[in-house]
């Protein structure tokens, strides 16, 4: 079931958004070689205090009975995916490929979003893996608009990545998101235009590609949530909470 958002809760949801853009940015000045994710996470989890908003990330469980998500943020490098756990272990590393997945709730709403980022320099290919994912996350979020169909979204994700010769993660998928941080309608990066459900306003959507720069497979780490590419390629990942309103769809989580 799909729930359609007011224009009020939207304005909180847009709240929510942007204290995660803002604590993105904030913990994106911070990563530097020889930090740990670790202290990237107790870095979140003082800024989520600092906003006033509750964590989003720790605790929660994909079904009954798997592993509670151990930290506030997702932290993945390089051939990781996404869900990457945060350790005092993991340092990073020059030339690392950082990818930062964050979400709050504040005033009952959740805000989610995700952003990647080369450590330092890295070639041309890794660079373009990086810029490809986030024109793919534009080209869907063109796509949101009120009449279009989902897979209109689906399919401009995937044509994007495929044309520069990535592939786009099937096992992960973007999702609706409100009251609950994943809600109706999964939103998947890869479709056929004119599939799907339709678009309606107040529908907010994560659109957030996971793009591989070698197969699109995935292999689960023994922790639990750890996705990493089943190649050993590396990974990109952007997301956005998208609302779909009347003039055209708002990024809420941007800064
Ligand atoms: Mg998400």
């Amino acid at each position: 079931m799909i729930f359609l958002k007011s224009l009020e809760e939207i304005e909180t949801m847009r709240t929510a958004n942007r204290i995660v853009a803002e604590i993105l940015s904030e913990l994106r000045q911070r990563v530097r070689p020889g930090i740990s994710t670790g202290e990237l996470d107790g870095v979140a989890e003082e800024w989520i205090a600092k906003k006033k908003a509750q964590t989003a990330f720790k605790g929660y469980t994909i079904r009954n009975g798997s592993v509670p998500f151990p930290a506030h943020i997702c932290i993945s490098l390089n051939n990781e995916v996404v869900h990457g756990i945060p350790s005092q272990q993991r340092i990073i590393q020059d030339g690392d490929i950082v990818s930062l997945d964050f979400g709050v709730v504040y005033d009952e709403f959740y805000g989610d979003a995700a952003v990647s980022f080369a450590v330092g320099e890295v070639g041309q290919s890794v660079r373009q893996l990086l810029e490809t994912t986030a024109v793919a996350l534009e080209a869907g979020i063109g796509h949101a608009c009120i009449g279009n169909r989902l897979g209109d979204i689906s399919a401009a994700v995937q044509e994007r990545v495929e044309r520069d010769g990535f592939s786009v993660v099937r096992e992960f998928v973007g999702h609706g998101v409100g009251r609950r941080l994943h809600e109706d309608p999964p939103v998947p990066n890869y479709g056929m235009r004119n599939r799907g459900v339709r678009l309606r306003e107040g529908m907010v959507i994560a659109i957030e590609p996971m793009v591989n720069m070698g197969a699109p497979e995935v292999a689960m780490l023994e922790d639990g949530w750890t996705a990493v590419t089943k190649d050993g390629s590396l990974s990109a990942h952007f997301e956005h909470s998208v609302a779909i309103l009347a003039d055209g769809p708002v990024v809420l989580s941007s800064m």
